[in-house]
């Protein structure tokens, strides 16, 4: 049935985008779908794109012109659109700033000066090495020098949440903010730095598993066909705006016991290695040694409950990356 919103999702092409774009799809709204293809993929979006009701626009946040372009006319824009992954950020940090702070400038000046409403994703590596045993929204950051090319991905993020939030404070500009933790699921991409599908691939083609650091680092993988019916719930949520809320996994897991599990689950006896994170990524690195988060606030005000397993995530990669048809329920 047609809602008649017409909704604007930029990184639409990308791992969560897409699952956000079809979701939306079925929801019955027209879906525009704004993605530079930097990482983003067309063939995510191989599903929407023969939907009536979908249009995709290739094109950047850093262009205003096409922006504005997609967002006239629109009702809400869900802002997914930025450099991403350890790798990404780690390998052009310049050009990562500048998509992460300008492209999101560009989308909040727009969405106010248009009227739309907003949702912008935003992430827990905001909270940096805060190891609380439950980060709450309100959460101290522990951030690591800005010259280390680890923390801009995080500063940049902290400065779009401050910016939105200063035009929420300033001319009651509808947006909510959400903070993802570590978010898998089919289609993720293990090049650009993501742990899951890095060993799930690694799994599947018999080669060592490639854990940094001693491996007792420690996430809280959420699944995406969990964190995108809330992130839809979250956009129209009057109790959201203003807010940040976050949206995490229930189960905290080291990456050692990950990717034992991972091998079980797929039932492959790729034996563990451990990597140095000078090797891995770049001297000077620091990694999180742990981050949890509080799902209370989106539990209360979205019910949010996430209860997808790690096996199934794993298996739901696993199938995805082995080329195997995904049932309905098994693609989100
Ligand atoms: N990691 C790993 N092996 C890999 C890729 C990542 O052990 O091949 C580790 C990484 O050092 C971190 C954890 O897995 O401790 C999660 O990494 P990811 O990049 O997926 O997410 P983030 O660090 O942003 O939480």
């Amino acid at each position: 049935m047609p809602t008649g919103r017409r909704s604007v999702v930029t990184g639409g092409a990308g791992f969560i985008g897409s699952h956000l774009v079809e979701a939306l799809l079925a929801n019955g709204d027209t879906v525009v779908a704004l993605d530079d293809l930097s990482t983003g993929d067309r063939g995510n979006l191989a599903a929407a794109s023969s939907h009536p009701a979908f249009e995709f626009v290739e094109g950047s946040v850093l262009d205003r012109d096409v922006l504005r372009q997609v967002m006239s006319g629109a009702d809400r824009v869900f802002h997914l659109a930025a450099a991403v992954g350890v790798h990404v950020i780690i390998d052009e940090p310049l050009q990562s700033l500048r998509t992460n702070i300008h492209g999101t400038e560009n989308v909040v000046d727009l969405a106010h000066e248009l009227g739309l409403t907003m949702l912008l994703v935003s992430t827990s590596e905001v909270y940096g090495k805060n190891t609380a045993d439950r980060l709450g929204e309100d959460a101290d950051r522990v951030l690591g020098s800005p010259l280390l090319s680890r923390w801009t991905y995080a500063a940049a993020k902290g400065i779009d949440e401050a910016y939105a939030h200063a035009y929420w404070s300033a001319y009651g500009f509808p947006v909510a903010i959400v903070r993802l933790f570590n978010t898998v699921g089919p289609r993720q991409k293990g090049r650009y730095g993501m742990v899951l599908p890095r060993l799930v691939r690694q799994a599947l083609a018999g080669e060592p598993m490639t854990v940094y650091g001693d491996g007792r680092q420690t996430r809280c993988f959420s699944y995406v066909g969990d964190v995108v019916p809330a992130l839809i719930e979250l956009s129209q949520s009057p109790a959201a705006l203003g807010r940040a809320v976050n949206l995490g996994g229930a189960e905290e897991v080291s990456i050692l016991d990950l990717a034992l599990r991972i091998a079980t689950t797929v039932g492959s006896d790729s034996p563990v290695t451990l990597v140095d994170y000078t090797e891995a990524y770049a001297p000077g690195y620091e990694d999180m040694r742990r981050r949890v988060p509080d799902n209370t606030l989106a539990g209360d005000l979205v019910g949010y409950h996430p209860t997808t397993s790690i096996e199934t995530m794993i298996m739901r990669v696993a199938d995805d990356l082995a080329g195997r048809p995904l049932t309905p329920a098994g693609r989100l």
